[in-house]
Formats: structure tokens, sequence, C-alpha cells
């Protein structure tokens, strides 16, 4: 604390303005998305550029004073809760979109900008930025450059990481870089953009963001087809895939999925009755070559298409999607405390992973509910707390999340795909990397951060 008293001195007199310190604003940066978790910055700084990240990170990396960086605060994983206390530098001002450029097909970006509003802008000059995690509404893609954000696209697209070609971002010190730019192929020294993805705040602080865009489709349909069960689902996915046909998304529902966002939106969903449920987006030149498409998809999946829903109106499009989105929240509805991991298989492995987990967890008589993104393999398992006693729930927290690990692991996955480790994932990094890589991060950390002033506690 002695420390910081001289940097919010210091803070305040080249940055007027920009500093928070009325707790009951600061208790608003106290959280992210992440269940239980919660804790209170001595300070918050809105950044308004790149100059002012690299005079905070410059004032504390002298004082030693733990700087945490801030997008949206949707994170799920505690990577933007100052949990070794210290200033959180919120990005939230600097939400500027700087450049369509649709000549090389790149957005320039500020890192606070709303994900969705890149994809709106983008889409004015009939382009696709194409990364749409389901928080896309409300993210920026600071948080996302930061988490190596995927979604539903991601099976036919990639993810955040395949778009960005360049990143300015200040480094502990103060000192400013620009690494890459509007040009798609580098190979020009190091790829540090690379390394600064998925770095989840813990190496730079990302100032402004370089991003491939594509062609937009001119068409696409939405359909939601039922299946008896996980299984079948996720057996319709392989011989989908298997048939060469790459739908734009191939989400997977379990039928509680769909029944608890039916309850908590107050709307009924299509095919409700369904044991499981993939939601895909077809796309096409027009809409005759989309619902082709569809024809060899439901031959491919022997699926009688008469059971297909199409959704036939943007109103409909919009009901599906939203279903899908607020899945999370639907599920907190349910249970306000549940553990939500986010493991990832290879893609055959699914159906073995996830019948072999649901019949550990009903051992314990705990409700799960499963959904995903089956088309990469990156699986949603959350398991309800429900009204187990908080003591026991927390006593038996880590040794389900280690079995979930350990199950991803054996099945030939990893323990996360795309919300990352942050600090609720820290403890268990050991049984997914080796000692040697664990090493290797460490001295790739030393390198940019020599303090340990950015972001510390998440990771490793
Ligand atoms: C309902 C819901 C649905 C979601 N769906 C998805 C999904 O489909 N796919 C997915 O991948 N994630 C999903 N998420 C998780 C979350 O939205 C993503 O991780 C997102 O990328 C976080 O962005 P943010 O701006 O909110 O970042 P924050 O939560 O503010 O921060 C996340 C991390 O990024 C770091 N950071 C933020 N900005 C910067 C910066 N400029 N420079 C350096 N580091 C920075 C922070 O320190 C922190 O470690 C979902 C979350 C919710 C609540």
């Amino acid at each position: 604390m002695s420390q910081l008293v001289p940097v919010i001195e210091k803070l305040q007199q080249i940055l007027p303005g920009r500093l928070v310190l009325d707790p009951e604003v600061l208790e608003t940066y106290a959280r992210d998305e992440t269940i239980d978790l919660c804790a209170l910055p001595a300070c918050v700084v809105r950044a308004r550029s790149a100059q002012d990240v690299a005079a905070v990170l410059k004032i504390c990396n002298e004082y030693g004073v733990a700087v945490t960086p801030r997008g949206a605060g949707t994170g799920v994983t505690g990577g933007a809760v100052a949990v070794a206390g210290g200033i959180v530098l919120s990005m939230e001002q600097m939400n500027r979109i700087l450049e369509i450029d649709e000549h090389n097909l790149i957005a320039v970006v500020e890192p606070g900008a709303i994900t969705a509003d890149i994809q709106k802008a983008a889409l004015r000059h009939r382009l696709l930025y194409p990364p749409d995690p389901a928080s896309l509404d409300t993210c920026s893609i600071g948080g996302n450059v930061a988490e190596n954000a995927g979604g539903p696209r991601a099976v036919k697209y990639g993810i955040t990481g395949h778009y960005v070609t360049g990143l300015e971002f200040a480094l502990a010190d103060g000192s400013i870089i620009t690494s890459g730019g509007k040009y798609v192929k580098n190979a020009t020294g190091y790829n540090i953009c690379g390394i600064l993805t998925g770095s989840e705040g813990t190496l730079a602080v990302v100032t402004k963001i370089y991003l491939r865009l594509v062609p937009a489709p001119p068409n696409s349909i939405d359909v939601l087809m039922p299946f008896v069960d996980l299984g079948a689902a996720v057996a319709a996915v392989s011989a989908l895939l298997h048939s060469g046909i790459v739908p734009a998304t191939i989400e997977f529902m379990e039928q509680d999925a769909i029944t608890f966002v039916a309850a908590h939106l107050g709307q009924d969903m299509p095919c409700a009755d369904a044991g499981a449920h993939l939601l895909l987006q077809v796309e096409g030149a027009s809409q005759q070559a989309c619902h082709e498409t569809l024809e060899a998809i439901a031959a491919a999946c022997a699926i009688e298409e008469d059971s297909i829903f199409v959704a036939q109106t943007a109103a409909q499009q919009e009901r599906l999607w939203k279903g899908r989105r607020s899945i999370r929240e639907a599920l907190r509805a349910e249970s306000p405390i549940f553990l939500a991991e986010d493991c990832v298989v290879p893609r055959g492995e699914i159906a073995a992973f996830l019948a072999g987990l649901k019949e550990y967890l009903q051992t314990l008589a705990l409700r799960s509910v499963m959904f995903g993104h089956a088309g990469d393999g990156n699986v949603h398992i959350n398991v309800f707390k429900d009204s187990l006693p908080a003591e026991q729930w927390q006593a038996m927290l880590s040794d389900l999340k280690r079995e979930i690990y350990r199950r991803a692991i054996e099945h030939g996955g990893t323990i996360t795909g795309e919300h990352g480790i942050g600090c609720i994932r820290r403890d268990y990094l050991a049984m997914a990397k080796s000692p040697e890589e664990i090493a290797l991060y460490r001295r790739i950390k030393q390198a940019f951060d020599p303090r340990g002033i950015l972001n510390p506690g998440k990771i490793f």
C-alpha cells in the first residue's frame, strides 16, 4: 500500500480526469464474469491513448505496483480482476474503429472497441471480421486478442489469432512498440503478435490492433437440427465434416440447454423435445445455393430434411442465436453457482469424453449441462452446485476440476479451448504443460516484464 500512495499522486498529476477512486465505482471493476470471484482494486485508470497507457506502466514499474489490464470485463477466468491488488488499467475509452481499409481488407482499431461494432463497421463495406465469441455484443477486441477468443465460426474461419496482422503495445517499462501492420504475410523476425495473442495481459498492454477482414458471404441460412441424444448429434458432425461440407458454424446443445434458455428468455425454442441439437449456419452465393447445401448436409447426416428447423426470417434467425448466446445466463438463472469448464478434445473424441464425464458426474449426484463448438471439439461443461452447502461444494471443486481435466487430456485434448487460464485454472496448468514449457513461459515473462507488474497471479 505504501508504494500505491506516491503512484496514485503521480498519476493524478499527469493524467487528470482519468483516475477512479470512488469506492462505489471501484466496486464495478472488482469482478468480471467469473463466478464467485471478487477483488477491489486500489484505483482504476481509464486510459485515453497509448501514451496514457505507457505513462501508467512506467510509473507502476518504477514503484513495483501491479497493473491489471481490463477490456470490457466479460472474461470468465478472472483475467481482468486485480487479485494481487494495485491498479486496474481500463481500455474502455480507447474504443475507436480507426479505419476499415477496404482495399487492403484490414481494420485498424483501438483495443476497447466492441467486437460486434467492428463486425458491423466491416459489414458496411461488405467485409467480414469472422471471430464471434458469444459475448460479442459486450466484449472488447483487446480482450479477444489477450484471450485468443474463439466463437461458433471458428470451425470454418478460425479464431482471433488468425486475424491479427499487427499490434501496437506498451511494455511494462512504458516503451511502445509496433509489430506487424496492414500486410498479411510476415517472416521478419520473431512472431511477437503470436506471443502476445493469448497472453492474458501478462506480457504487454495492447494499444492498437490491425485485423484481417474477408469478403462477407452474400447469403446464409441458419438451421436447428434435432437429434435423439448428444452421441447422435456428434456422430452427425463427423459424417458432415467427412463429406467435405464445412458450414460456418456447428454448435451443439444438450436438451437442457435449450429448455433453460426457453425458460430464461420466456420464449419457445424450436425442436425443444429433441435430446440434443446442432445449430448450423450455411453460407452460399445465393439463397438457393444455401438450400442445396442444406440438402447435402441432411443427406450426409442421415437426417430427414423435414425435421430441420430453418429460420425463415431475420427475427427467427435472431431467436436462434439469442438462444445460443444466452445459455450461460440461463444456466446462472438455474443455479447461480456452477462450475463452467471449457475443455477441448479432438472432434472425434467429443462423444466418448462427454459420455464418460456425464456418467462420472451422475455418480456424484451432480446435474450438468453440456454445449459448445462441436465443429472444433471445444466443449463447455457446466456442473451445478444446486443446493449443496457452500463448504461441501468448495471442498469437492478442486477434485472435480482435476478429474474433468484428466479426462480431457486422456482423450488427447487440453484444459481450455478459448476462455484461458487466468487465475481460476492457474493451479492446474502443470496438468497440461510440461515443467520445461512452463519454465520457458517464465523466461518469456521475464523478458517482457522483468519486475512482474503485469497481471500478477494469472496463468502461472
Ligand atoms: C456470456 C458469455 C459468453 C462468452 N462466450 C465466449 C465465446 O464464445 N468465446 C470466447 O472465446 N470467450 C467467450 N466469453 C469470454 C469473454 O467474453 C472473452 O474472453 C473475451 O475475449 C473477453 O473480452 P473482454 O474485453 O471482456 O476482456 P476482459 O474480461 O476485460 O479481460 C480479459 C483478459 O484480457 C486482458 N486484456 C484486456 N484488454 C487488454 C489489452 N488491451 N491489452 C492486454 N491485455 C488485455 C485482461 O487483463 C484479461 O486478462 C464469454 C463470456 C460471457 C460472459
